[in-house]
């Protein structure tokens, strides 16, 4: 869709990606010390870090929600404000799950574990160990196929295990028991991020001292008793949506994610402490989000009615773009009406030497030239912001939200986003 871009909005974007700068015209102070006011609740410690699901990221969105009423839009959630949306976190072994041998109870986690493919059954069983009988559990020690490939480099343990748990099956198994006797380490452990499709029998693996205290006579048999319980574990994460109707035919979109990382607990820290610290995310992406209610307050306050403005603050972003996605699968308006989408990740600081912001997505529309290097530039007379370089992407997907609106492929997107900073976007 072609569309045009007024130079106040770009003004705006530009005013709030910029650094405080040191020279300050009197008239936008109020807008700097809202920034700073935003920037400095929302990577306050009280929220610690803002970690989607989390009573900081409740915080936040109350914050944000409050903040949105006061400056008059329209509540444009599912509930409000509020858009909920669930993360599946991934797979955990669930209080059901049991094993014991002739009676004697083992630990789930430590002693053993099914893998997350497993099904979910229960069986009493009096199997020989040493014998594959159809309709009974099926015993296997890994020590021979890992002594075979201690140095093969291509050999993978787990989707061998996959393969002949399913082969098994087809020959009568009703459940595969693992175990290692060799000093190779398996590294094998439960797995809650795999997603490989669900077998119809459970394939458990018991530690090496289990195995070796009830498994060392092949001869025998043995009585067991199994149920296996592998659940999914899901939290609530939510937008805040709100918007300004014009009474337009279409609908600009500008979003900032404003959940961060917690205390790295979900894996996308850097922190190589072993001392959990909270994880403030200022810059990633209170600063963003900030941006995003002072230029609501901005737009609302303009002359510029030719759009409709959707304000979105996503959460779930460093968990995987989940707040953007469920909103552009569960949108709250028409999104063939959307005429593009700007979405600002880690404006606030700018790399002292370069000062040097990145403008992505600039290939998504033919309608962007509007963000040429030269006419973003500002003039030298203007004292907000006398020397910030833009550098051009032309991709419009990466590691933020508005990939999941290109993805949908309803507009063109802009990423106003931190460049020459030296460490990746945490993902
Ligand atoms: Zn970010």
């Amino acid at each position: 869709m072609f569309f045009r871009i007024t130079k106040s909005l770009v003004i705006v974007l530009a005013l709030a990606a910029c650094s405080a700068p040191k020279k300050m015209a009197k008239t936008d102070t109020g807008t700097t010390d809202s920034l700073k006011a935003h920037i400095n609740y929302l990577a306050d410690d009280k929220l610690e870090g803002r970690r989607t699901g989390t009573a900081g990221e409740l915080l936040a969105s109350q914050y944000i929600s409050s903040k949105f009423l006061s400056i008059g839009l329209l509540p444009k959630g599912s509930s409000g404000y509020v858009q909920p949306f669930e993360v599946n976190e991934g797979k955990i072994i669930g209080p059901g799950t049991k094993f014991s041998f002739d009676g004697e109870h083992l630990t789930a986690g430590a002693d053993f574990f099914p893998f997350p493919y497993s099904a979910n059954v229960k069986m009493e069983a009096m199997p020989s160990i040493a014998v594959q009988e159809a309709d009974m559990p099926w015993f296997f020690d890994l020590k021979d196929v890992l002594e075979e490939n201690k140095s093969n480099p291509h050999f993978d343990l787990k989707d061998y295990i996959r393969t002949n748990a399913k082969k098994a099956k087809d020959k009568g198994a009703s459940a595969v028991i693992l175990y290692n006797t060799s000093a190779a380490d398996d590294k094998l452990a439960f797995d809650g991020k795999d997603r490989t499709e669900m077998l119809s029998i459970p394939v458990i693996y018991l530690k090496k001292e289990i195995a070796g205290k009830y498994l060392s006579d092949p001869s025998s048999t043995i009585k067991i008793f199994l149920s296996v319980d592998v659940t999914e574990k899901k939290r609530t994460g939510a937008n805040v949506v709100g918007y300004i109707h014009n009474g337009a035919a279409n609908t600009v979109i500008l979003g900032a994610h404003f959940d961060h990382l917690g205390y790295g607990e979900d894996g996308n820290s850097r922190n190589t402490s072993k001392v959990p610290a909270i994880h403030n995310g200022a810059d990633d992406n209170a600063s963003g989000t900030a941006a995003l209610i002072e230029l609501a307050r901005k737009l609302k306050a303009s002359k510029a009615k030719n759009n409709n403005y959707l304000f979105i603050a996503f959460s779930g972003e460093e968990l995987g773009l989940y707040g953007s996605k469920y909103f552009t699968e569960h949108p709250t308006i028409d999104l063939k009406t959307a005429n593009y989408m700007i979405n600002m990740d880690m404006v606030g600081r700018l790399n002292d030497s370069t000062k040097t912001l990145t403008i992505g997505g600039y290939g998504t529309s033919p309608g962007w030239p509007v963000f040429s290097p030269t006419a973003y530039r500002m003039p030298n007379d203007n004292k907000i912001m006398p020397t910030l370089n833009i550098k051009i992407d032309s991709s419009g997907t990466g590691p933020s939200d508005h990939t999941s609106f290109l993805q949908k492929r309803y507009s063109g997107v802009i990423l106003f986003y931190r460049a020459a900073h030296r460490l990746p976007h945490p993902k």
